[in-house]
């Protein structure tokens, strides 16, 4: 069965617009969309619409995620698909999202933004995930249940056989957004292995992270054919602005996968040497198992380690209002460099207290 039956019928309903390079996308000369014949010497090549959906950033996608052309979508960062989701398949005061926090805030204000209610399923004390906890909250109006894994802010990963199990569970029922960002830090199967015998998953990538492309804003949703046909319907007409098209193919080069995958091994090998130097800290309760690119640590007074780095210049992510992680900062790991600078301002801290 088609998951996209359980989206919003007006949406499926839907006449989509038409943009000019969704109906002609070839031709030599082109008259058809309004824009400037000539060139701007400051910004040549940008006097034409993008293409929607660039065929060549598609085909490198999916030769990276190892999936079809069809089964991707592509959009400004993985959060604009966390937006597109959650408006096809949630009515308004009707439809619910499933989270399990401490995660990711994008799901939660996506939902509250289109005014769909946000089932709560905390992870466990450990934060691990409570898979049936989390099966028994699905309701019949739960319409999506986002996994995040390796999780922010956490780090820690869901298995991929808690994954599995989910979406089997859930088939038909609710389509399981399994979100990997942090992926390419973790290792593990990803979740587009179940792609071939579940249509209930869909996983988001994204290019902000191991790739180095943050500021071009692109990310990647990966599901069956129909949901990404779904999604282009309700997707603005020329989502993707042509420089950061061509950042991402540059990105995507061999030679620019393996820088990537060069500096993805270092931040895992920083991660993995800062990880107990930070618990050594008197002053540290606990360092979350990470999986990611950051590592969660617990101060005894995270407020003034926050305040004691900032006038250092260091600035991390106070993460102390998310559920259960009181006193809790989220460090990125940086260069070594970097790292560097971070442990010795925690460490004259403790000398100056
Ligand atoms: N998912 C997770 C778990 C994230 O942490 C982030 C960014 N912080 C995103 C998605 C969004 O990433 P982007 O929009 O840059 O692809």
């Amino acid at each position: 069965m088609s998951i996209v039956t359980i989206a919003r019928p007006e949406i499926c309903a839907l006449q989509p617009y038409s943009s000019a390079r969704m109906e002609a996308s070839g031709g030599a000369v082109l008259l058809n969309a309004n824009e400037s014949p000539w060139p701007a010497s400051a910004a040549s090549g940008l006097n034409r619409y993008p293409d929607p959906q660039p065929a060549a950033l598609v085909a490198r996608l999916a030769q990276l995620y190892a999936v079809d052309c069809a089964q991707v979508l592509v959009g400004r960062g993985s959060d604009e698909a966390i937006d597109l989701l959650v408006r096809a398949f949630c009515a308004a005061g009707k439809d619910a999202i499933a989270i399990c926090p401490p995660t990711f805030g994008m799901y939660a204000v996506s939902a509250r933004i289109q005014g769909a209610g946000v089932i709560e399923v905390p992870l466990t004390r450990d934060f691990g995930l409570d898979a049936d906890a989390l099966l028994a909250a699905v309701t019949p109006q739960t319409k999506l249940v986002f996994l995040c894994s390796p999780n922010n802010p956490t780090g820690g990963v869901v298995p991929y056989e808690v994954v599995a199990r989910i979406v089997a569970a859930l088939s038909g029922r609710a389509l399981v957004v399994v979100d990997e960002a942090y992926a390419d830090f973790a290792g593990g199967t990803s979740a587009t292995s179940l792609l071939t015998q579940s249509a209930n998953v869909a996983i988001l990538r994204t290019l902000s992270k191991a790739h180095a492309l943050a500021g071009a804003r692109i990310g990647a949703l990966i599901a069956s054919t129909d949901v990404i046909a779904l999604l282009r319907r309700i997707q603005a007409p020329y989502p993707l602005p042509q420089p950061c098209v061509e950042a991402a193919l540059a990105a995507l080069t061999p030679v620019a996968r393996e820088e990537a995958a060069a500096h993805v091994a270092a931040s895992v090998r920083e991660r993995k040497r800062i990880a107990p130097l930070l618990s050594a800290l008197p002053d540290v309760r606990a360092v979350l198992p990470s999986a990611a690119n950051f590592l969660c640590v617990r101060f005894d007074d995270a407020a003034l380690t926050y305040r004691r780095l900032l006038d250092r210049g260091i600035v991390v992510r106070d993460v102390g209002t998310y559920h259960g992680l009181a006193n809790c900062l989220r460090i990125s790991i940086g260069t070594p460099q970097e790292n560097a600078c971070l442990l010795s301002a925690l460490q004259a801290r403790e000398a100056a207290a």
